[in-house]
């Protein structure tokens, strides 16, 4: 199966076409995987503007999905799908890809697939590495933290989340309140590296309590509190407010992992102990050690996918379109969303296998 995939859910305007394995011990190949971001029309505003992101989007697609094909060396009438996000994100980004895939698909004559964002996330890494159901995900980026249970196509289960701010959302408010440039992540992480991460103490939020819920909004407050006392905040002073921000959240994400092993041990005692981490946050490297340790730790096996496939991208949509095409044929299935609409808010344990399903 060859798929065409569609990514405009969020700042990163993306079109990948993807091979599917051939049954015969050829793994899956990516054989284009083109992303634009749009961080230079949004830097002056020191986040996403979603009307200026809707815009991009509409600006740049056709070339993008053109430079995919023509990476790829394919035509139309040689895939078999067109996968495109149909939520959750922006919805103005959303309708723009949708709508673009619809066309396509109908000019085609291919079946067209409606893909929740989260579960493209969820499935890369069967792309990239060799992982069979069950398996833990934890989805770190601007706008999701989320532990989930990754039972199989279609079949998810939240096992708990952030009850306030996403951590992408909190690095990138952090760097707002130093002065950092946006995206706020790489510009901590960087401030970290030279900073002193016991200066500052600050608390590590909800884990007096049991689960796997987290909370970020209060580290961020304690973090502003750390700021207006140590006025002036000078660069020693703004190096080492990032690097204990950093390793608040890494001992965090930390502790939960290893709940979170203990409780899919506790679920799937015959399965192979696998957490999956994805999202803009997993580049992380402190957070990338301590996820990868407290594994260690448990027995469990770490995956991380490569970074350019753990942030938004196409090829994981494309991916996504394809695990649900195989399925289908197996079961006898024709799949076609060519009636689905966008979905701005689209909760993955919405997302049922059988049939598609957006907005069914
Ligand atoms: P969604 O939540 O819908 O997937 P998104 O665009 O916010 O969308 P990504 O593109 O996956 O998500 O990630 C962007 C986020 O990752 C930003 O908040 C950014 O600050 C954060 N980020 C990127 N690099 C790093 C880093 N090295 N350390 C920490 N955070 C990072
Ligand atoms: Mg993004
Ligand atoms: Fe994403």
């Amino acid at each position: 199966m060859t798929v065409l995939g569609i990514e405009t859910s969020c700042d990163e305007t993306a079109a990948a076409v993807v091979r599917g394995a051939d049954g015969q011990g050829t793994p899956p190949v990516i054989l284009s995987n083109v992303i634009r971001s749009q961080i230079d029309e949004h830097t002056e505003f020191g986040g996403v503007v979603p009307e200026i992101a809707a815009r991009a989007h509409i600006a740049v697609l056709d070339r993008i999905v053109a430079e995919a094909m023509a990476e790829a060396g394919v035509g139309f009438d040689e895939i078999d799908a067109v996968a495109a996000t149909a939520g959750p994100g922006l919805i103005g980004g959303v309708i723009v890809g949708l709508m673009t895939a619809k066309a396509i698909a109908m000019a085609a004559g291919k079946p067209l697939l409606a893909i929740n964002h989260l579960e493209g996330h969820a499935l890369t890494a069967r792309l990239t590495d060799d992982l069979a159901f069950p398996y833990l995900l934890l989805l770190v980026s601007g706008g999701h933290t989320q532990f989930l249970l990754v039972k199989g196509v279609g079949d998810y289960e939240r096992l708990g989340s952030t009850i306030d701010d996403a951590i992408g959302e909190a690095f990138d408010k952090t760097a707002k309140l130093l002065g950092l440039p946006y995206p706020g992540g790489p510009a901590v992480e960087r401030m970290a590296r030279e900073g002193n991460p016991k200066r500052f103490a600050l608390p590590r939020p909800l884990l007096d309590r049991p689960g796997l819920d987290m909370s970020f909004a209060g580290l961020k407050t304690a973090l502003r509190n750390a700021a207006e006392k140590a006025q002036p905040v000078d660069e020693q002073t703004a190096r080492d407010l990032c690097a204990g921000f950093q390793r608040a959240v890494s001992d965090v994400l930390a502790h939960r992992t290893r709940t979170a092993l203990s409780l899919f041990a506790e679920r799937f005692p015959d399965a192979e102990k696998v957490i999956v981490v994805a999202g803009g946050v997993a580049a992380n490297s402190e957070i990338r050690a301590a996820l990868d340790d407290a594994c260690r730790t448990a027995g469990a096996r770490f995956v991380a996918p490569p970074h350019r496939l753990c942030t938004d991208n196409a090829a994981m949509i494309a991916w996504a379109g394809i695990e649900r095409l195989e399925i289908a044929a197996r079961a006898g299935e024709i799949l076609d969303d060519q009636s689905v609409a966008p979905r701005p808010r689209w909760p993955l344990d919405e997302t049922s296998a059988s049939l598609l399903g957006a907005g069914k």
